[in-house]
């Protein structure tokens, strides 16, 4: 493939060699790759219909000129999960989770490694260094060491052991820095400058951006339905489908400025009609470039002492990365947001508990600012949305399981009277106690399903469900539930009815009920209910906070 490597600034074109990190007239260091889209316009989607779904399917657009397959660990390629109870949950269905979980090294870092490291074999490059606050170091580790390469890996001692362990199994150097990520990043760099090696420079990295492209690639080809099907008949380049967000959890910002090149050049050659908004989200604590986008700045106020226990998130001077993105993301209609470490957390609850997809804190991240902004009326319900979703295995540590979150059994001693009583009595632990107990009646089986699935996602409950109010009321004088949902308009036996028949017995004239109902009640209708109801819940915006909070208030 034929390229060349513009300077943003003076435009000067010069060819790409990995160590030549400025541009020969001006000496920025800011550039990126370009090609002859005109022609790719017409070749590229023909090629593509016989290629397998990864990262080098696109090798015409990356800056490799002999990908080697021997380098590969299956890069790329990752699913698109339609996230279909947190789009019922928040009211967007065309949700969507990119899942580069299920990428060598569990991050989107592996594209970045593997474009990396392909181009550093090719130019005969032996040995790197690269500053990280965890996944950059693996990802680039696990592909160094297939193509022989020696990575030096400068972290900062927050990292999480786990993750250390990891870049030292696969053979790289581990320096642990005792300072921020960004001291992390000036000790790599003189170490690198000193010894004359090749250094990773973040989003001034031409490969990692090419590499970050293929997420856009991917997404825009999934939501067409187009890897593997064979839909590109009659020689024309079918339309691919561009989603409306693209959202993202960011620290240096390397991943949403290589996304939106991605977009643009699809759109450049015609691929797609529009560039999605980008929407990045960072961590309250370290969130030097939201804080700059709403004040309007151009260049980011740095943070000096990164406050957030997600380490992945802590780039605290985000440099020109942050003027370029912000171009971006005004360019695009998108925004900047940040979240709590809590909101975080709490977010990588829910989706685990929702959608089955055990994310890393720095991918919460991107969740909960996905909620934040689906409730500022920013994402609009009809709009089709794109999380990006990276996490490195197994992240939960204590402090966001809580501490109740195992049993323990001690297996019985063998010289027992009974030995069957003995481990009946150790399972009694398994499950002591007795868990709140909810009713929910309603006569829609999506919405029981959805109020079923946000207090599952939020503790230990046995559910009872109803699809009348007659059955409904059967049921709450049967198991005499701590609390009732209750739906009010029902065939057989409307809430209200039900509500009246709960009054006039006193074993259930005490139960809490939410109401939750599809309209504004009236002036009248509320005060038909009276006094016994506990909280009104519009049905549509379940609010899961607010909601689960009334829950459990309710339930003592
Ligand atoms: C690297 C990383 C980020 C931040 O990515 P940038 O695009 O470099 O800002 C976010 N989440 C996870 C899990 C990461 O590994
Ligand atoms: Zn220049």
């Amino acid at each position: 493939m034929s390229f060349i490597i513009k300077c943003l600034d003076c435009g000067y074109a010069a060819p790409y060699f990995p160590t030549s990190t400025n541009c020969p007239r001006c000496n920025s260091q800011w550039r990126e790759a370009e090609y002859d889209y005109e022609t790719l316009a017409k070749t590229l989607p023909l090629q593509l219909s016989g290629r397998s779904f990864d990262l080098w399917r696109y090798r015409e657009l990356l800056p490799v000129r002999n990908p080697n397959p021997t380098l590969t660990l299956g890069e790329g390629g990752t699913p698109l999960i339609q996230a279909v109870n947190l789009g019922m949950m928040l009211g967007t269905p065309n949700l969507f989770i990119k899942d580069e979980r299920q990428g060598p090294t569990s991050s989107f870092k592996d594209r970045q490694a593997s474009v990396t490291i392909a181009a550093l074999k090719e130019a005969g490059i032996t040995e790197m260094v690269a500053a990280s606050t965890g996944n950059v170091a693996i990802a680039y580790s696990a592909f160094a060491s297939r193509a022989g390469i020696k990575l030096w890996a400068f972290v900062t001692s927050l990292v999480p052991a786990v993750k250390m362990r990891e870049i030292a199994l696969y053979g790289s150097q581990v320096v642990k820095v005792t300072g921020s990520y960004d001291q992390a990043k000036q000790v790599a760099a003189e170490f690198a400058r000193q010894r004359n090696l090749y250094q990773d420079m973040g989003a001034r990295t031409i490969t990692s951006i090419e590499a970050m492209k293929t997420i856009a690639f991917e997404i825009a080809e999934q939501l067409t339905g187009l890897p593997g099907s064979n839909n590109s008949s009659n020689g024309k380049a079918p339309l691919w489908r561009a989603p409306d967000w693209y959202v993202q959890a960011i620290s240096g910002g390397m991943g949403p400025l290589g996304v939106y090149k991605g977009f643009r050049e699809l759109k450049q050659m015609g691929l797609i009609d529009r560039i999605p908004s980008i929407a990045v989200i960072q961590a309250d604590g370290c969130a030097p470039m939201v804080s700059g986008f709403k004040q309007g700045l151009e260049t980011a106020i740095p943070v000096t002492a990164p406050n957030t226990r997600i380490e992945t998130l802590a780039t605290g001077d985000p440099g020109r990365s942050y003027t370029i993105l912000r171009e971006r993301v005004i360019e695009t209609k998108g925004t900047f947001e940040s979240v709590s470490d809590e909101e975080a957390f709490r977010a990588m609850h829910v989706l685990a508990k929702m959608e089955g997809v055990s994310a890393e804190p720095a991918a919460a991240v991107a969740f909960a600012g996905l909620f934040k902004l689906v409730r500022a009326g920013t994402i609009k319900p009809n709009e089709t949305i794109v999380v990006n979703c990276t996490g490195h295995t197994m992240p939960a540590e204590e402090f966001i399981l809580g501490s109740n979150w195992t049993r323990d059994v001690q297996f019985p001693a063998k010289k027992q009277e009974n030995p069957e009583e003995g481990l009946l009595s150790a399972l009694n632990q398994v499950a002591p106690n007795r868990f709140p107990r909810v009713a929910i009646v309603d006569d829609t089986a999506e919405a029981r399903r959805l109020i079923r699935r946000i207090l599952q996602s939020q503790g230990d409950f046995a559910i009872f469900e109803a699809a009348n109010g007659k059955e409904g009321l059967e049921l709450i004088q049967r198991e005499l539930p701590d609390l009732v949902i209750l739906d009010l308009m029902m065939p057989e036996m409307d809430g209200f009815a039900v509500m009246d028949a709960l009054k006039a017995n006193q074993d259930t004239a005490d139960i809490p009920v939410i109401v939750a109902t599809a309209k504004e009640l009236t002036p009248n209708e509320k005060s038909r209910l009276g006094t016994q109801i506990q909280s009104l819940l519009q049905k549509g915006d379940f609010l899961n906070d607010e909601f689960l909070e009334e829950v459990k208030a309710l339930i003592k």
